[in-house]
Protein backbone atom coordinates (compact mmCIF):
# COMPACT_ATOMS: atom_id res chain seq x y z
CA UNK A 1 0.00 0.00 0.00
CA UNK A 2 1.36 3.61 -1.03
CA UNK A 3 0.61 6.26 1.40
CA UNK A 4 2.09 9.73 1.76
CA UNK A 5 2.71 11.23 5.43
CA UNK A 6 0.12 13.94 6.50
CA UNK A 7 -2.46 13.36 3.82
CA UNK A 8 -5.74 13.28 4.79
CA UNK A 9 -7.15 10.87 2.61
CA UNK A 10 -4.43 8.14 3.23
CA UNK A 11 -5.15 8.62 6.71
CA UNK A 12 -8.83 7.90 6.02
CA UNK A 13 -8.25 4.89 4.15
CA UNK A 14 -6.00 3.45 7.31
CA UNK A 15 -8.70 4.42 9.59
CA UNK A 16 -7.11 7.09 11.56
CA UNK A 17 -9.51 9.42 11.14
CA UNK A 18 -13.38 8.96 10.51
CA UNK A 19 -15.34 9.32 7.13
CA UNK A 20 -18.55 8.02 6.40
CA UNK A 21 -17.88 5.08 4.28
CA UNK A 22 -19.54 4.05 1.12
CA UNK A 23 -18.24 1.44 -0.77
CA UNK A 24 -14.41 -0.05 -0.07
CA UNK A 25 -12.56 -3.03 -2.02
CA UNK A 26 -8.95 -4.01 -2.32
CA UNK A 27 -8.26 -1.12 -4.94
CA UNK A 28 -10.87 2.02 -4.12
CA UNK A 29 -12.71 4.03 -1.30
CA UNK A 30 -15.72 6.00 -1.76
CA UNK A 31 -17.12 8.12 1.51
CA UNK A 32 -19.20 10.90 1.92
CA UNK A 33 -17.76 14.59 1.64
CA UNK A 34 -17.35 15.97 4.67
CA UNK A 35 -18.35 19.52 3.09
CA UNK A 36 -21.14 18.45 0.75
CA UNK A 37 -21.80 21.10 -2.16
CA UNK A 38 -25.42 18.93 -1.66
CA UNK A 39 -26.41 16.24 0.27
CA UNK A 40 -25.10 12.77 -0.66
CA UNK A 41 -22.03 14.75 -2.14
CA UNK A 42 -19.06 11.35 -2.43
CA UNK A 43 -15.56 11.52 -3.21
CA UNK A 44 -14.06 8.11 -4.54
CA UNK A 45 -10.36 7.55 -4.42
CA UNK A 46 -7.66 5.05 -4.96
CA UNK A 47 -6.71 3.53 -1.61
CA UNK A 48 -3.20 4.19 -2.49
CA UNK A 49 -1.30 7.54 -3.03
CA UNK A 50 -1.72 9.22 -6.07
CA UNK A 51 -1.64 13.05 -6.19
CA UNK A 52 -3.30 13.34 -9.60
CA UNK A 53 -5.00 11.84 -12.45
CA UNK A 54 -1.87 12.10 -14.79
CA UNK A 55 0.59 9.44 -12.31
CA UNK A 56 -2.68 7.17 -11.68
CA UNK A 57 -1.62 3.98 -13.61
CA UNK A 58 -4.54 3.59 -16.24
CA UNK A 59 -5.68 0.10 -14.57
CA UNK A 60 -6.18 1.59 -11.55
CA UNK A 61 -8.11 4.90 -13.34
CA UNK A 62 -9.98 1.82 -15.07
CA UNK A 63 -11.12 0.50 -12.23
CA UNK A 64 -12.65 3.47 -10.33
CA UNK A 65 -13.72 4.18 -13.82
CA UNK A 66 -16.22 1.08 -13.81
CA UNK A 67 -17.46 1.31 -10.80
CA UNK A 68 -18.95 5.03 -11.05
CA UNK A 69 -21.55 4.37 -12.87
CA UNK A 70 -22.93 2.16 -10.42
CA UNK A 71 -21.99 5.09 -7.97
CA UNK A 72 -24.10 6.73 -9.90
CA UNK A 73 -27.13 5.19 -9.91
CA UNK A 74 -27.06 4.18 -5.98
CA UNK A 75 -26.80 8.22 -5.96
CA UNK A 76 -29.66 8.56 -7.76
CA UNK A 77 -31.59 6.39 -6.00
CA UNK A 78 -30.54 7.41 -2.34
CA UNK A 79 -30.70 10.78 -2.31
CA UNK A 80 -32.98 13.32 -3.92
CA UNK A 81 -30.89 14.18 -6.90
CA UNK A 82 -31.95 14.24 -10.46
CA UNK A 83 -28.66 14.55 -11.76
CA UNK A 84 -24.81 14.76 -10.45
CA UNK A 85 -21.40 16.08 -11.59
CA UNK A 86 -18.36 14.11 -12.23
CA UNK A 87 -15.64 16.51 -11.13
CA UNK A 88 -11.80 15.59 -10.70
CA UNK A 89 -10.04 18.88 -9.83
CA UNK A 90 -5.99 18.29 -11.17
CA UNK A 91 -3.99 20.67 -9.69
CA UNK A 92 -3.77 23.89 -6.86
CA UNK A 93 -4.59 25.89 -10.17
CA UNK A 94 -7.57 24.01 -10.89
CA UNK A 95 -9.00 23.92 -7.40
CA UNK A 96 -7.47 20.70 -6.02
CA UNK A 97 -7.18 21.50 -2.69
CA UNK A 98 -6.25 17.59 -1.33
CA UNK A 99 -3.06 16.37 -3.18
CA UNK A 100 -4.58 12.65 -3.31
CA UNK A 101 -6.55 12.30 -6.98
CA UNK A 102 -10.25 11.62 -6.13
CA UNK A 103 -13.20 11.85 -7.66
CA UNK A 104 -16.37 14.13 -6.62
CA UNK A 105 -20.21 12.98 -7.02
CA UNK A 106 -22.12 16.03 -6.81
CA UNK A 107 -26.16 15.26 -6.60
CA UNK A 108 -27.72 17.97 -8.37
CA UNK A 109 -31.64 18.97 -8.48
CA UNK A 110 -33.08 21.48 -10.43
CA UNK A 111 -32.32 25.64 -9.59
CA UNK A 112 -29.75 24.39 -6.74
CA UNK A 113 -28.15 27.24 -7.55
CA UNK A 114 -24.71 25.51 -7.60
CA UNK A 115 -23.99 26.36 -11.29
CA UNK A 116 -21.28 25.26 -13.25
CA UNK A 117 -21.18 26.98 -16.92
CA UNK A 118 -17.97 28.90 -17.57
CA UNK A 119 -16.94 31.30 -19.69
CA UNK A 120 -16.24 29.36 -23.04
CA UNK A 121 -14.26 30.88 -25.26
CA UNK A 122 -13.55 30.63 -29.36
CA UNK A 123 -10.90 29.60 -31.52
CA UNK A 124 -9.57 31.90 -34.09
CA UNK A 125 -9.01 30.30 -37.27
CA UNK A 126 -7.03 27.25 -37.55
CA UNK A 127 -6.18 26.88 -34.42
CA UNK A 128 -8.22 23.96 -33.28
CA UNK A 129 -7.22 22.10 -36.23
CA UNK A 130 -3.67 23.30 -34.94
CA UNK A 131 -3.86 22.11 -31.50
CA UNK A 132 -5.95 18.65 -32.43
CA UNK A 133 -2.88 17.96 -34.55
CA UNK A 134 -0.24 18.45 -31.76
CA UNK A 135 -2.48 16.07 -29.46
CA UNK A 136 -2.60 13.45 -31.81
CA UNK A 137 1.14 13.88 -31.83
CA UNK A 138 1.50 13.68 -28.51
CA UNK A 139 -0.60 11.03 -27.91
CA UNK A 140 1.33 8.71 -30.51
CA UNK A 141 4.28 9.43 -28.92
CA UNK A 142 3.24 8.92 -24.74
CA UNK A 143 2.76 5.72 -22.91
CA UNK A 144 -0.89 4.51 -21.85
P1 LIG B 1 -10.69 19.19 -4.04
O1 LIG B 1 -10.92 20.66 -3.90
O2 LIG B 1 -11.13 18.67 -5.38
O3 LIG B 1 -9.28 18.79 -3.67
O4 LIG B 1 -11.69 18.53 -3.01
C1 LIG B 1 -11.30 18.06 -1.75
C2 LIG B 1 -12.57 17.66 -1.04
O5 LIG B 1 -12.22 16.90 0.09
C3 LIG B 1 -13.39 18.85 -0.53
O6 LIG B 1 -14.68 18.81 -1.13
C4 LIG B 1 -13.43 18.63 0.97
O7 LIG B 1 -14.68 18.96 1.54
C5 LIG B 1 -13.15 17.14 1.09
N1 LIG B 1 -12.55 16.73 2.35
C6 LIG B 1 -11.47 17.28 2.96
N2 LIG B 1 -11.21 16.62 4.12
C7 LIG B 1 -12.14 15.62 4.21
C8 LIG B 1 -12.39 14.61 5.17
N3 LIG B 1 -11.64 14.48 6.28
N4 LIG B 1 -13.42 13.77 4.95
C9 LIG B 1 -14.18 13.90 3.85
N5 LIG B 1 -13.99 14.83 2.90
C10 LIG B 1 -12.98 15.69 3.07
ZN1 LIG C 1 -2.94 10.09 0.12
Amino acid sequence: MTRATDCIFCKIVAVEIPAAVVFENDSIFAFLDVGPLAEGHLLVIPRDHYANLVELPSSLCAQIGSLIPKLGRVLLDVTAAEGFNLLANQGRVAGQVVPHVHFHLIPRVADDQLGYRWNAGEYPPGRSEELAAAYQAALAEHED
